[in-house]
């Protein structure tokens, strides 16, 4: 069951199924970081796309902290 093959919305590319070793998302109230994480990625523009599924899975570690398998130091720097 994949979700992906369609157009990106951004330009005329294929968004394809991705799995990426992590993933780094930022919550309104926190920073979590995923691992396997399957995504939609643009083979054009790169653009990623995430599934529902991965947003709530994100808002559950944030919310839940003892749901995460570890908790590890994330640096943050200003550009
Ligand atoms: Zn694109």
């Amino acid at each position: 069951m994949s979700n992906y093959g369609y157009q990106c919305e951004w330009c005329d590319g294929t968004v394809r199924e991705k799995t990426l070793a992590r993933e780094a998302f930022r919550h309104a109230k926190g920073f979590v970081i995923l691992e396997a994480v399957p995504v939609g990625v643009c083979d054009k523009c790169g653009r990623k796309y995430y599934a529902a599924t991965t947003l709530r899975r994100v808002e559950e570690v944030v919310l839940h902290r003892e749901k995460a398998e570890r908790t590890e130091p994330v640096p943050v720097a200003h550009v």
